[in-house]
């Protein structure tokens, strides 16, 4: 036998071997993964073999099984497949998937780094920066702004330097005393927003203890990890604020077992100062059966915040003690009516309100907002980059009529929010009834041009100001 033809039998019987081979590992024809990884594979004619994750996903692409296709639209698949019109009795067709779900992946894989900004210390603005931001959108709480804002940085330098340093910077977990509608929720959120980080809003309230009726405290974690569409890395730069914090306070005098109370303070404990938590992805109960992972709460940012209520008693408590003594000594009700008292706040304070040690140890930043004036409600109504009157004059703007408020009747809407007592919360209520009406019954006159609130519509003695468009004008 020549060397020629023993050379061609072995080639010959190598690629039988490689055909044998093939045939005995069959694989998905969509995910090309084997019967080991992807479970039972189910041959369908024309020796293809897919698993049932690619068969269940195919159904779900179409939204039912057997669209037929025109043979116009299958010559125009293969320039530009497309998901929709694949006939999945046809066997053919799932080599057309494969191609589409190929390509979608590599577009992915493509946009990924565009769409993925890499998130280091260049990325977060310096303190003034973030508290000029601020400015656009929260009015007043100035002190607030630009301790949140020096915290903030101070938080992601050493999230991104903390490397193999000597000096470890403590963590900057932040605890926001204010009362209701002071803007403590809108704060933080507008913070997150500019930073571009996920954040994650809980209430202390739902917090339980683990295994007691209620949310356990580990989901707030995994709240995290929603917002930040299950990317670990990004929930680990990320926020998270506990809202009525000061509802978790230790009860005073109580022998029951304080489930809600300080047992859910030592439990957050180690969440504030960093622990590795298993979460579920995709869903907020480890009880449901999907797969879990493991997220690092060091360089998570935690903000607590809470209306404290009767907090300015305890610090006229203890200014009052301190002027007693000595050559401070003064008035009784010098304190009285300050309604700045809550700025000075300290940490004696908080434990005293019935925060444990250990926790308010953990949140090294402690500031207050003030509760909000008559002015701040007015400029609330009318400055920040999404007020409520500009969100009022842009739809009446598309009626092409234009709507003017009087300074008087903003502050008559302001007086009135104040009578509420729940901060800036009460503008939106009481501006949504005033233009109602207004909403209601402009757009039924086409002669009508302009509208101006006054304070007399607000407060019910009069109605609004009304002018008609001038002869010739169109719209
Ligand atoms: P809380 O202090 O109770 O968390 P929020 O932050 O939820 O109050 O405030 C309720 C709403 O009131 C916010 O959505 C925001 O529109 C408005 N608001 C409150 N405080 C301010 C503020 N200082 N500047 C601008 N808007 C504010």
């Amino acid at each position: 036998m020549s060397d020629e033809k023993k050379e061609l039998e072995d080639l010959l019987e190598d690629e039988e071997k490689k055909e044998e081979k093939k045939k005995k590992i069959e694989v998905c024809t969509i995910c090309r993964r084997t019967e080991q990884q992807a479970g039972k594979l189910i041959k369908i004619p024309g020796s293809l073999c897919v698993c049932s994750d690619c068969l269940q996903r195919s159904f779900d692409l179409f939204g039912g099984v057997g669209v037929n296709i025109e043979p116009e639209e299958v010559k125009n698949l293969s320039k530009k497949p497309t998901l929709s019109n694949i006939n999945l009795l046809n066997p053919a067709e799932f080599q057309n998937i494969r191609t589409i779900l190929q390509a979608e992946e590599k577009e992915k894989e493509e946009t990924k780094p565009m769409r993925k900004k890499k998130f280091d210390i260049k990325s977060i603005p310096p303190p003034h920066v973030i508290k000029e931001r601020l400015d656009q959108y929260v009015i007043g709480q100035n002190r607030a702004k630009q301790i949140m804002a020096v915290g903030v940085y101070n938080h992601y330098k050493r999230v991104f330097c903390d490397l193999d340093d000597e000096i470890e910077i403590e963590k900057s977990n932040m605890l926001m005393i204010g009362p209701t509608g002071s803007g403590k929720t809108y704060l933080v959120k507008t913070l997150a927003k500019l930073l571009d980080v996920p954040l994650a809003i809980a209430d202390a309230t739902a917090l339980t203890e683990a295994g007691y009726i209620g949310d356990d405290i580990e989901s707030v974690v995994s709240k995290l990890l929603t917002a930040a569409d299950n990317d670990v890395e990004k929930a680990e730069h990320g926020i998270i604020f506990i809202d009525e914090i000061d509802k978790i306070a230790k009860k005073k005098n109580t022998n029951q077992r304080d489930v809600s109370g300080e047992a859910v303070q030592q439990g957050l404990l180690k969440l504030l100062e960093g622990s590795e938590i298993e979460v579920p992805i995709g869903a907020n109960s480890k009880n449901a059966m999907v797969p879990l992972t493991t997220i690092d709460t060091k360089n998570i940012l935690f903000i607590c915040g809470g209306a404290f209520p009767d907090m300015e008693k305890v610090i006229k408590e203890r200014l009052n003690k301190q002027a007693s003594i000595g050559f401070k000594a003064d008035l009784k009700d010098k304190y009285d009516n300050d309604n700045q008292l809550l700025l000075q706040v300290t940490v004696e304070d908080v434990k005293k309100y019935g925060m444990i040690p250990e926790f308010v140890g953990r949140l090294p930043i402690i500031f207050s907002l003030t509760p909000l004036n008559e002015d701040m409600l007015v400029q609330i109504l009318k400055e920040p980059k999404n007020a409520i009157l500009k969100q009022y004059q842009k739809l009446l703007s598309l009626d092409e009529v234009e709507l003017k408020f009087e300074e008087e009747a903003l502050h008559a809407i302001a007086r009135k929010a104040l009578e509420k007592d729940t901060g800036a919360r009460a503008l939106r209520a009481i501006i949504e009834d005033f233009m109602l009406e207004i909403m209601y019954e402009i757009p039924r006159d086409r002669n009508i041009g302009g509208v101006t609130i006054t304070r007399e519509y607000i407060e019910g003695t009069g109605g609004p100001g009304i002018e008609l468009r001038r002869d010739g004008e169109s719209l």
